[in-house]
């Protein structure tokens, strides 16, 4: 360390890191091919480099894996990645396989011989990274390896795993503590994409972490254009956002039964579209192997409810769509988040209506769990519905959630096309007077058939064309009263009963508006004009756009390159870095190795099958 010996201790130190630094860069672009490291990430490079202890709070897609795999190239030795996801292991290594790095694994899918040679490997100092199971890595036999290796350091990926209040939670990860009293000199750092403070705060006590530095990171996701709308026919406003801005891409749809999930991979695989299904009530394999597909091959939308998402690592899922309300704005955010990983633009698309108020607050009340659990439960549905039904932006609201302020994104439904609000005061007390008049016995759907005035069967059976509120609605149309409704529910103005089938009642809160004490103002129910502005990638500016053949052309290359490795498409490149290919029409080597994504040993392998496509006339 001691490069520079006229200097002080300190200044010593700080010539070191600028050297640091440098060599940190030298990486990034050589071996990973970026051009600069991203937010705090060079910080975090240089603390844990240093020998420093960090704990990195990151969004998903933030971009984690640098903050140990750069300084596990700078550091003497091997570094040790805990990672819950078995499953994930094999792509990472091949991963890093494709930049040159040495990386292997070990976990429980290897055999015997595979993981006696992993190990010896290990021993021999010829390993950059090794990626290891937690409770395969707390055992004493890896532990007495680990001390006969020279230990760069110690990742803890999803640290969060520590928690035992969260979903995630993985007894094994409770052991981890054990590596800093083996290994007290070799630095650890420990990342996650949950944000809240009491799971932060849990990840430093049991991992021993109360000494490392903090790096929290916006949790922003500027790349995901949120939209909510209203749910009308959902499933052909499902197929009207895919075909009409992602017919060719990977996305998620979830939804919140497994009957649903079924019904619905099957109608889009109606449709056209390579749908998968995904629940836990599929046996293991299928799941496996739906899984691995979506992963590998391109296109393919799959179709689950929310036991599809830990373990997903696929940079280019396009859009991520709920047909049914998520429980919380932490739900909604997670599921999101496996959108546009790769910093390109993306959609989170919900559609959201009262049987979703009806559903999830019914899902509340009839749980076995403790009042304490189902009064924060519906605290936090109450978030996400003033989400649902908030006029103002939604990145806004969703980050202000999180403790993170900021201005108006420009980037979702809200700011693109702002929604009118109308003073439903009137509307709202007819409403109302609807459910009082009829006794607090019926749902929405034949209140807004009485409201309207018609006289149908089941209307005439209640006498309720002889009520006063009888047709005194008929100015405005069932959309219109449907979402009146909602936002009744959702403000809590109404309340919808479970014990008898989902009929509205009125609430304490009903009285001001029925005697028309307190205004009311709703958005309007309107199907939107999707916005027509084009969208560039965050760090895009005015580019010109791809050209679309050579393009093709690119992901058909790319295609017979993965399936040869058989690794996954974006193993081989990433669908930013084939776009901007496509753009900037590389003609030769030079040209090609200054564009993101493309280090030394990629240029080397592809780059001059890449410059032969890019000089081919389509
Ligand atoms: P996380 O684990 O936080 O979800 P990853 O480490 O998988 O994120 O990174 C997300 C994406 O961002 C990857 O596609 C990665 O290649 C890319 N990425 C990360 N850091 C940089 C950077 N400094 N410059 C360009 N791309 C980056
Ligand atoms: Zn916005």
């Amino acid at each position: 360390m001691s490069e520079a010996p006229f200097a002080m201790e300190g200044s010593a130190g700080v010539v070191a890191m600028l050297h640091g630094t440098e060599r940190a860069l030298e990486i990034l672009r050589a071996t990973f091919g970026h051009k600069a490291f991203r937010g705090a990430q060079g910080e975090i490079v240089a603390h844990v480099a240093g020998g420093g202890d960090a704990l990195v709070l990151m969004p998903t897609g933030g971009g984690k894996s640098l903050c140990y795999q750069v300084p596990a190239l700078l550091r003497e030795g091997t570094a040790i990645v805990v990672s819950p996801l078995i499953a994930l292991m094999q792509d990472q290594v091949g991963a890093l396989a494709q930049l040159g790095v040495g990386a292997a694994f070990l976990n429980s899918t290897l055999d015997a011989a595979t993981a006696r040679d992993t190990e010896r490997a290990l021993e021999s100092g010829s390993l950059d990274l090794l990626y290891v199971a937690p409770e395969r890595l707390t055992t004493p036999r890896c532990l007495d390896l680990l001390s006969r290796s020279k230990i760069a350091l110690f990742a803890i990926d999803e640290a969060h795993c520590v928690s035992q209040w969260g979903h995630d939670f993985r007894p094994e990860y409770l052991q981890l503590s054990i590596l800093h009293e083996r290994f007290p000199a070799v630095p650890r750092i420990a990342l996650t994409a949950t944000a809240d403070p009491q799971t932060r705060s849990e990840i430093r006590r049991r991992l021993g972490l109360d000494e490392a530095r903090v790096f929290v990171s916006s949790f922003d996701r500027p790349n995901i254009r949120y939209a909510i709308v209203d749910k009308q026919e959902a499933r052909a406003q499902l197929l009207r956002f895919i075909r009409d801005e992602h017919a060719d891409d990977a996305g998620i749809v979830y939804c919140l039964s497994r009957r649903k999930v079924d019904e619905t991979a099957a109608w889009l695989s109606g449709q056209g579209f390579a749908a998968l299904p995904y629940h836990a009530g599929m046996d293991a394999r299928s799941r496996a192997e739906h899984q691995a597909r979506f992963q590998r091959e391109e296109g393919i939308v799959i179709v689950a409810t929310i036991a599809f998402g830990m373990g997903i690592d696929k940079p280019d899922v396009r859009f991520v769509a709920h047909l049914d309300l998520p429980k919380s704005i932490e739900g909604y955010y997670q599921e999101t988040g496996r959108a546009g990983r790769d910093g390109e633009p993306a959609d989170a698309w919900m559609a959201y209506g009262l049987a979703d108020v009806v559903q999830q607050r019914r899902l509340i009340e009839q749980s076995e769990a403790s009042d304490e659990f189902k009064r924060v439960s519906s605290a936090k549905l109450d978030a996400l519905l003033g989400l649902c039904e908030s006029a103002g932006c939604r990145r806004v609201r969703l980050l202000d959630y999180f403790g993170e302020a900021s201005a108006p994104c420009g980037n979702c439904d809200n700011c693109l096309d702002p929604p009118q609000t109308w003073d439903a005061t009137e509307a709202a007390r007819k409403a109302l007077s609807a459910i009082y008049r009829s006794g607090q016995r019926f749902g929405a759907v034949h209140l807004i058939d009485v409201l309207r005035g018609r006289d149908n069967e089941r209307v005439l059976r209640w006498d309720h064309h002889k009520l006063s509120v009888f047709g005194i609605g008929a100015d405005l149309d069932e959309n219109a009263w449907r979402g009146v409704f909602r936002q009744l529910v959702a403000m809590g103005l109404a309340r919808v009963d479970h014990e008898a089938h989902g009929a509205l009642r009125l609430t304490e809160a009903s009285r001001a508006v029925l005697k028309g004490e307190q205004p009311v103002a709703m958005r309007r129910a309107v199907e939107r004009k999707r916005a027509a502005t084009r969208r560039s990638s965050p760090a895009g500016g005015d580019l010109p756009a791809p050209d679309a053949d050579l393009l093709a052309r690119l992901k058909a290359w790319r295609l017979t390159q993965a399936r040869e490795q058989a690794v996954p498409a974006y193993v081989i490149l990433h669908d930013s870095t084939l776009a901007e290919i496509a753009r900037r029409r590389p003609a030769d080597l030079d040209t090609l190795a200054g564009i993101g994504g493309i280090g030394e040993r990629k240029l080397e392998r592809y780059g001059a099958s890449i410059v032969a496509l890019v000089l081919e006339r389509g």
